[in-house]
């Protein structure tokens, strides 16, 4: 299942540090040669690419070591949270290729959590505040300078038992009180400085209904639920490194005497240029519309790029290639490109397609012959067969094609010039009518009947070949091509700049009217084709019977059709 890129392009590391780890791990028998993992996503959104590399961590971990790995959403905050992100984050996995062995909600855990926080007042370690969130903002101190402790700090057990138990019960409003942890505030560590536990919420729980007025917070939540489900590598990104000890705080708080605990492991988080990754900044670009949707072939979305024509399998290679470090980064686009279209090579029907199409007429071509000419669906697979391509006088061919004054280099059509129309003839253009504004309308041409493609005695070459469809076979269609969504490469680095600002205006560039050869005419959504000379293209979920739209996935490597256009 999985085709390697290039050994040039993608050296296949040997181990990488987390499998190192894990290796260890079973050397050393802990947790009895255990291995598990989870994928832990907060239903807020839907999965992008930077998800897809923690999952092909957290699955593929599991899998090399014969462990398993779970689905466990990360449901604490029902303000942003839906079932629409959790559905969808299910499909997306699935289409990557993966299966977890068990579905979990963090929000499975809100009772045994809450008995936890219980727990821990009793044992005078945690305290209800009674502070808004800007005076424990400002109290929290700097790295170098202690914070200061709040007046409510020192409440009894029962003041702190009552006053928890009330929050839940909900007799206080959103904000007017939070549990915190009690550990230091003069801790170097800022996490350390009474983290908050729970806050109130009156909000409906997509799971859990209106059963609970408080909720717990990530730090609270995490480390617990990785141990309540026997996680025995918690794998996350670097931003978490910080959280470290206080996930190491709380596991050491609630851990009974055996030897199991989950182990945190932070890898660095996937950035790719000219992309936005994070679910945030996706969400403003599909709430405020600059885009169709979250599965908009722009967004860096795995539902995105899926409607553009990627494959799971050029994901995953793409993750694989680029591996794991304990480094923060930003990846070049074109490695993503270049993975699909590896793969697309591979596999795609070439057919003719023409974007702008003008007329061509073959002037000493006989009115109403049509020559069905067997052309191969793809050279790079010779037993996928041949498909048969029409050849009639009228034909369109791109207006790019065509100059009526060409320097001495240009190798396509240009009166007095050859040119061989692909697998078909050579024709010599003969010249062009214009209609009153100087737009080309058709071009003339004479074919040369001993050239025809294939025949042995053809001796005649030309530089250059360009494709062509016959007018009265072609289908129409609307093609959508993709650049990128925004016009900096790294956008972290335009700190004091909005990103809305930094969307590229011409990110989708809409063609109405373009000719393709009739083979396509049943093609379902998501098949996929290398239109020759231009890119390689899918079917978009919105075409109908009668109305064919194509999405480009990618173009065709530059160097390759600058080769085939006959440009130096
Ligand atoms: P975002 O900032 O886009 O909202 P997130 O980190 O809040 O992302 P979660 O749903 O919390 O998203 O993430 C689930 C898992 O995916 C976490 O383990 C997280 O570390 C990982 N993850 C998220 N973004 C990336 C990324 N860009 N590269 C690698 N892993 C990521
Ligand atoms: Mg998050």
């Amino acid at each position: 299942m999985n085709e390697k890129m290039n050994p040039e392009e993608c050296e296949k590391k040997s181990l990488n540090f987390i499998e190192q780890f894990v290796q260890n791990d079973l050397k050393e028998g802990k947790n009895n040669g255990r291995i598990q993992t989870r994928f832990p996503p907060e239903p807020n959104g839907y999965l992008h690419i930077g998800h897809a590399k923690a999952i092909c961590l957290d699955f593929g971990i599991a899998k090399t070591y014969g462990g398993q790995c779970n689905l466990r959403f990360d449901d604490t905050n029902p303000v942003k949270e839906d079932v629409e992100y959790v559905d969808s984050i299910k499909e997306d996995i699935n289409w990557l290729g993966f299966q977890w062995n068990h579905l979990y909600y963090a929000s499975d855990y809100f009772d045994k959590l809450y008995e936890f926080a219980i727990d821990l007042i009793k044992r005078g370690l945690a305290y209800v505040d009674d502070q808004s969130a800007e005076e424990i903002a400002q109290q929290k101190g700097t790295p170098t300078t202690s914070g200061t402790e709040s007046p409510f700090r020192n409440r009894s057990v029962e003041e702190n038992l009552d006053l928890f138990q009330r929050m839940q019960a909900g007799e206080f409003e959103e904000g007017s009180r939070v549990l915190r942890a009690k550990i230091d505030m003069a801790n170097s560590n800022m996490h350390f400085r009474d983290p908050l536990m729970y806050r109130i919420l009156k909000m409906s729980h997509h799971r859990t209904g209106n059963k609970w007025n408080v909720y717990p917070l990530y730090d609270f939540a995490h480390g617990q639920s990785d141990y309540f489900e026997g996680v025995t590598h918690s794998l996350c990104t670097l931003e978490f490194e910080v959280h470290r000890p206080l996930y190491d705080y709380f596991i050491d708080l609630l851990k009974g005497e055996d030897n199991y605990r989950p182990r945190q492991i932070e890898f660095n988080r996937l950035n790719i240029t000219y992309m936005v990754m994070s679910k945030r900044k996706m969400l403003q670009l599909v709430k405020q519309g600059y885009v169709a949707g979250w599965d908009d072939p722009r967004m860096p979305t795995i539902c995105g790029l899926r409607r553009r024509g990627y494959t799971p399998e050029s994901i995953r290679n793409f993750i694989d290639c680029i591996g794991y470090t304990k480094f923060d980064g930003i990846i070049d686009i074109g490695l993503l490109e270049h993975s699909i279209r590896e793969q697309l090579n591979k596999i795609d029907p070439r057919v003719s397609a023409v974007l702008k199409p003008v007329r061509l007429i073959v002037d000493n071509y006989p009115d109403g012959d049509v020559e069905w000419n067997e052309t191969e669906i793809n050279p790079e697979d010779k037993s996928i067969g041949t498909r048969s391509v029409p050849f009639t006088k009228e034909l369109f061919v791109d207006k790019d094609d065509f100059m009526e004054e060409a320097p001495a280099d240009y190798y396509r059509l240009s009166p007095g010039r050859e040119v061989r129309l692909k697998n078909a003839y050579i024709v010599r253009c003969t010249g062009c009518e214009k209609d009153t504004d100087g737009q080309i309308t058709c071009i003339h041409c004479d074919y040369l009947p001993e050239t025809k493609f294939g025949q042995t005695n053809a001796k005649h070459k030309v530089k250059g070949t360009i494709n062509y469809v016959s007018t009265s076979h072609c289908v129409t269609a609307e093609v959508r091509l993709y650049d990128r969504l925004l016009s900096v490469a790294n956008a972290a680095d335009e700190k004091d700049r909005d990103f809305i600002d930094m969307l590229n205006p011409n990110s989708l560039t809409v063609l109405k009217d373009v000719k393709i050869e009739p083979i396509v005419q049943d093609a379902k959504p998501l098949d996929s084709f290398q239109f020759m000379r231009v890119g390689y293209f899918n079917v978009d979920p919105d075409s109908t019977k009668d109305h064919l739209i194509f999405n480009r996935t990618v173009s065709l490597k530059d160097a390759f059709s600058n080769k085939l256009q006959g440009k130096k």
